[in-house]
């Protein structure tokens, strides 16, 4: 079944985890399998003539969806993590986030020159993760194609920061 109004399963959670932010909670949409299918099938479905060979998702949400992706597409699955979660040896990318700052690493193995990419993460907002990852994607000399999310915050401009070369797509938007 086809779910025509994704925001619907949106929950905001006001003040989390900081006075001042609004959190847009997936949970309701992960738990309606047919909400979850549905955005499942609209963020692959963009690449599927694309010739993606892995799809690369941030830690902790963007690997729910980045992993039915990859499945879906039938693309490898490559996790970027928080500081000190990966084993092997990484490279590192320092950024600032909506609230606060982070870095992002990744295995040094994760990707090859030939590779064509496609980033997943489940929020867009001031952009600052989503091109801490794509500049971690293109230090490899791969393919970036795009960078799907599930919910893009408009107000936040993250869509200019990462650069009219990256393709954006996002299948709910708040003004
Ligand atoms: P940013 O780097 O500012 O684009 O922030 C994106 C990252 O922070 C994503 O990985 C999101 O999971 C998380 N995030 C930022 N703002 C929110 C929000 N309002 N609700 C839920 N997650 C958020």
């Amino acid at each position: 079944m086809h779910v025509t109004d994704l925001k619907l399963f949106i929950r905001d959670v006001p003040d989390f985890p900081k006075p001042g932010i609004i959190f847009k909670d997936i949970t309701p949409l992960l738990r309606n399998a047919a909400a979850f299918d549905t955005v499942i099938q609209q963020l692959a479905g963009r690449y599927s003539d694309e010739g993606v060979t892995q799809v690369v998702a941030i830690e902790s949400r963007g690997f729910i969806f980045g992993s039915a992706v990859a499945r879906s597409l039938g693309a490898g699955f490559v996790p970027i993590r928080k500081p000190g979660k990966l084993p092997w040896t990484k490279r590192r990318n320092e950024y600032i986030l909506e609230y606060g700052s982070d870095a992002l690493e990744i295995h040094d193995d994760a990707l090859d020159p030939g590779d064509r990419v496609v980033i997943i993460d489940d929020v867009l907002a001031t952009g600052g993760t989503a091109l801490a990852a794509s500049t971690l994607v293109r230090e490899f000399s791969a393919t970036l194609v795009g960078v799907g999310v599930v919910i893009e915050l408009v107000f936040l401009n993250g869509r200019e920061k990462l650069g009219g070369a990256t393709p954006v797509q996002s299948l709910i938007r708040y003004d």
